[in-house]
């Protein structure tokens, strides 16, 4: 299998870094399979990048918006030519089955579009005055650098939501990606530069913790977007408010579905069961928490538990495998361990709760999916993110009790409602607290037109997706014109 040493993109070119240190990136599914080897970038690579960066971005600023939108069209064909190469990479990369793969790179395709259509908007407001002669407007301004921080489950999707809207705005941008994930973000930026962009406007950095310190702490960065854990979120974020730089944070999730003794239950047991296992329940809007109506309960479990056991685990490359590994060894241990933790607060096992075992399973990180029921929201596994296939299913008497259990959790992403009463779904939409509500289907499936983020631990009040995107990305100037030709005072001038 080949082992291919990668580099860093700096200023239009791919460069190693000063220092010895290196990583390998491996294949979840096979570990003796090494994808490449990387370089451990230090301070002095972050500070090359983001020099290049600033250096490219009054060009880039200045570049019409359209032009800019150009760019980023190609690119989101060039994605779309790739389509089926990039999801290959993926999977060998974290794991997750083709399907899926294909998935996350058409989200960037979409992204891709929807951005470019943002070249001729980028809309602001004209406004009256209250003098005479006098007109007021605001505009869209770009902010400067951009660090990008990525986490691997998304290897291409959750870049495209960052860097292209920067890049429309007028941003340049250096990016640090996943250890897990480097070398499909090497096969995107290859993409952007195939797709013209100029030379220092996308950096890209390879590296762990450090490379992610010093590019939050640069003091030429002006804006940190970071999706990853709360933990390291809490970090970045506290490092950017000592510097006042601009810092959006999209963190985990405990996401729940609610099933309702009035819903189509076999749309909502294949909906739970596609949201609590798909990318092997890898998501930040996985579900880990399904509420159900008591007097559908015991059947509910019954089917859930049944067709869990069902489930094909393996290699995502097989057509036939429907959930891959995880990501790496340390994650299979601390899913392992939370299962431990579950049974020793007294929730029930209802199945897995170990590692997967079995033809073409024994160099990979695979754990069977899980399944607990008896639990309760003081239990770990309920409060904590567990970020593996492990779901528990509890009983609730009614829908208040049900969006009372979702809403005590510390976290705020996505959220499901399965019934076919209307004044059950509005509730459910109106009183969960959470910043995504689907309903009639699953907590994963979030489309890029619509703003994506969440409220309390999962978030800081910013939205990726949509036209929200651009928030984060844009300062806004008011520009007051003054046509009179004489001094005219504001609040005073009133007659
Ligand atoms: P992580 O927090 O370990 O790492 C995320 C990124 O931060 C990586 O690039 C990592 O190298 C970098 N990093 C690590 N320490 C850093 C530091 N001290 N300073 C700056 N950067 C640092 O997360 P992960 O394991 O890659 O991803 C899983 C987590 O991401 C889960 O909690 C999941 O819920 C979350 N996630 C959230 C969303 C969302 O949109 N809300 C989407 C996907 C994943």
């Amino acid at each position: 299998m080949s082992r291919k040493v990668y580099s860093n993109f700096i200023a239009g070119k791919w460069s190693q870094a000063e220092g010895k240190g290196k990583f390998e990136n491996r294949n979840p599914a096979d570990f003796r399979d090494v994808i490449g080897v990387f370089p451990l970038s230090t301070t002095v690579e972050v500070d090359k990048a983001v020099h290049a960066a600033a250096k490219a971005y009054d060009g880039w600023r200045l570049t019409p918006a359209p032009k800019r939108a150009s760019i980023i069209a190609k690119t989101g064909e060039l994605l779309l030519k790739h389509k089926e190469e990039l999801a290959r990479l993926m999977t060998r990369e974290m794991g997750k089955v083709l399907k899926e793969t294909r998935g996350d790179v058409q989200e960037g395709v979409d992204m891709a579009a929807y951005v470019a259509g943002e070249g001729r908007r980028l809309l602001g407001e004209t406004t009256t005055s209250e003098l005479k002669n006098k007109l007021a407007m605001t505009l869209r301004m770009p902010i400067g650098v951009c660090g990008m921080i990525t986490p691997w489950n998304f290897p291409i999707a959750i870049p495209t939501w960052k860097i292209f809207p920067a890049l429309i705005c007028g941003n340049t941008v250096v990016f640090k990606p996943a250890e897990d994930t480097p070398a499909s973000a090497v096969r995107f930026v290859e993409i952007l530069e195939q797709a013209g962009l100029p030379t220092g406007v996308v950096n890209l950095i390879h590296g762990g913790p450090a490379a992610g310190q010093a590019l939050v702490r640069h003091p030429e960065v002006r804006v940190v977007s970071f999706t990853g854990s709360c933990e390291v979120g809490r970090e970045v974020a506290s490092n950017c408010g000592r510097m006042l730089k601009r810092c959006s944070l999209e963190m985990g999730g405990k996401n729940a579905q609610i099933v309702m003794g009035d819903a189509d239950l076999d749309l909502a047991l294949e909906g739970a069961l596609w949201g609590a296992f798909g990318t092997t329940g890898q998501r930040c809007t996985a579900t880990s928490r399904i509420y159900l109506h008591h007097k559908i309960y015991a059947s509910f479990v019954k089917s859930f538990v049944r067709q869990a056991k069902k489930i094909r685990v393996g290699n995502g490359l097989r057509s036939n495998v429907q959930m891959g590994p995880l990501i790496n060894e340390a994650q299979r241990n601390r899913v392992h361990e939370y299962v431990k933790i579950g049974v020793g607060e007294g929730a029930k096992l209802e199945c897995g709760g170990r590692i997967a075992k079995g033809p073409g399973l024994k160099n990979g990180f695979f754990y069977v999916p899980t399944v607990f029921t008896h639990a309760h929201s003081e239990m770990r596994i309920i409060r904590e993110e567990i970020f593996g296939p492990v779901v528990s299913l509890m009983k609730v008497k009614s829908l208040d009790e049900a969006v009372t259990e979702v809403n005590k959790s510390a976290y705020g992403l996505s959220s499901s409602i399965y019934s076919n009463d209307i004044a059950n779904a509005m509730k459910a939409v109106r009183d969960i607290e959470a910043g995504i509500t689907y309903v009639n289907g699953p907590t994963i499936g979030a489309e890029v037109h619509l703003p994506f983020g969440g409220v309390k631990n999962t978030g800081n009040g910013h939205r990726e997706a949509g036209k929200t995107a651009l928030d984060i990305f844009s300062e806004w100037k008011s520009v007051y014109i003054d046509f009179s030709g004489k001094l005219q005072k504001a609040q005073i001038d009133t007659d």
